[in-house]
């Protein structure tokens, strides 16, 4: 990424930034690509650039640790640019790139192409995931080491879970030479069968095949014992069910090295929502759209700090892979240009305070990745996003920034808004004057 050697000033906004226990109205400061100064009074030279943030929220550029950029293989879905650009618009200035690629990322090769396209596209940061087994297939461990010099921040088998606990053990231990967390899928498949949505009324009414909470749960609970077992580090997906929320509470309380994210959609949706859309594909994603019970679980883990932080599983398809029953569509849903308004609205229901918000989107993820970045301190990187909280917006699939155009929100109404973003002092996306 090349760094901005301008000076640059963002006035009169609130500036939110938990890593250093700033909020409160404040001038940022920008320099050499790197933040120079968080100050209430700073002297502005003549020549250097102003952003007017008055109104707005001036917080840590977005991280999101779990996003699927379909480059190398499905490019009709997403590129790294095209996703690294929906990143951006959604104040995300570091991405972790998923390796369920075609090929997946389990060689140097992969990975040093998605880090070429990232700094090809100048947009956000882009932190390669590498596979935890050879293709993904759940049998032999990838060469995790080399993935790990190469640029790879985690490992993963996302897209699927690692069924064998033999492997995931070997995986742990492995890992934990290096220091990395294992980012973690956790379905078992045996219990989720056909299931394509959550089990229990809803799935019985509309007559689909139920695929039950605790298919999450024994996998969490397996891996928090597996954890206890190698002393590697867990870090859990999506994760969507109170009994996981249980499993890693207690893991925590043990002083484990377990960390877990939860996505917007199973905070702010449930498997009503699924009935009420009329089976509408856009509301089918792994795991599925949970009660209303594991939804309340999940804001309130998230709220005490038993979820560690925000992450979309943004999963671009196209029309034709969603255009299709529900029982056979692909799982997935846009996350990067929705995420920060679908999170904002648990703030203005009183489920999520502000600061805990950005926290979930910034420092968290950085500390459990080793990401730089996540903190406005002096000496962090210039990486940026001023956010309106009050904007209005219609979510229009077609004015996305992604490739596609999946996503339950279509048509809604949405509050709250990125309006610039910055990475290494550059900006990189700022939303039209017309939209604002
Ligand atoms: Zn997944
Ligand atoms: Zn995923």
């Amino acid at each position: 990424m090349s760094e901005s050697s301008e000076v640059l000033f963002i006035e009169g906004g609130r500036v939110i930034d938990p890593a250093s226990g700033v909020d409160g109205v404040r001038t940022v400061v920008l320099r050499g690509g790197q933040v120079a100064e968080v100050a209430e009074r700073v002297e502005r030279p003549r020549d250097a650039r102003v952003i007017d943030a008055r109104g707005r929220w001036v917080t840590p550029g977005f991280i999101d640790a779990h996003v699927h950029l379909r480059e190398p293989g499905q490019e009709y879905k997403e590129t790294v640019e095209t996703g690294a650009r929906a990143a951006v618009a959604g104040g995300f200035t570091a991405v972790l790139a998923m390796p369920n690629t075609v090929p997946p990322n389990d060689s140097v090769a992969v990975t040093e192409l998605v880090l070429a396209r990232a700094a090809q596209a100048g947009l956000a940061r882009v932190y390669p995931v590498g596979c935890i087994s050879k293709g993904q297939k759940g049998e032999e461990l990838a060469e995790m080491g080399e993935l790990f010099q190469a640029g790879c921040v985690a490992f993963s088998d996302d897209g699927r879970p690692v069924s064998s606990s033999g492997l995931m053990r070997r995986a742990l231990e492995y890992a934990r030479t290096f220091g990395a967390p294992l980012a973690v899928h956790e379905e078992d498949l045996a219990l989720v069968g056909k299931g394509v949505m959550n089990e229990g009324p809803a799935a019985t009414r509309l007559g689909l095949k139920g695929n039950p909470a605790q298919a999450e749960e024994v996998m969490v609970s397996r891996d928090v014992a597996l954890v206890e077992l190698t002393g590697g580090r867990l870090h859990v997906c999506h994760l969507s069910t109170a009994g996981a929320v249980r499993a890693v509470r207690d893991a925590k309380a043990r002083g484990l090295a377990v960390t877990a994210e939860v996505a917007p959609h199973h905070l702010a949706l449930t498997d009503e929502d699924v009935a009420a859309s009329g089976y509408d594909t856009d509301f089918k994603m792994a795991p599925p759209l949970r009660s209303d019970a594991d939804r309340a679980a999940v804001r309130a883990a998230l709220a005490d700090g038993t979820i560690d932080c925000i992450a979309t599983d943004h999963a671009p398809h196209s029309a034709v892979e969603k255009a299709v029953e529900f029982d056979v569509a692909l799982n997935g849903i846009l996350g990067l240009e929705t995420a920060f308004s679908v999170c904002l609205a648990l703030v203005r229901e009183g489920a999520l305070g502000e600061r805990r918000l950005v926290e979930a989107l910034t420092a968290a993820p950085a500390r459990i990745f080793g990401l730089p970045g996540g903190s406005l301190a002096a000496g962090s990187p210039a990486d940026v996003a001023i956010l309106d909280p009050g904007a209005e917006w219609r979510c229009d699939p077609e004015r996305l920034h992604s490739k596609s155009r999946n996503t339950p929100w279509k048509g809604k109404t949405m509050i709250g808004r990125c309006t610039h973003t910055l990475v290494g002092g550059n900006l990189v996306y700022e939303l039209a004057r017309g939209e604002r």
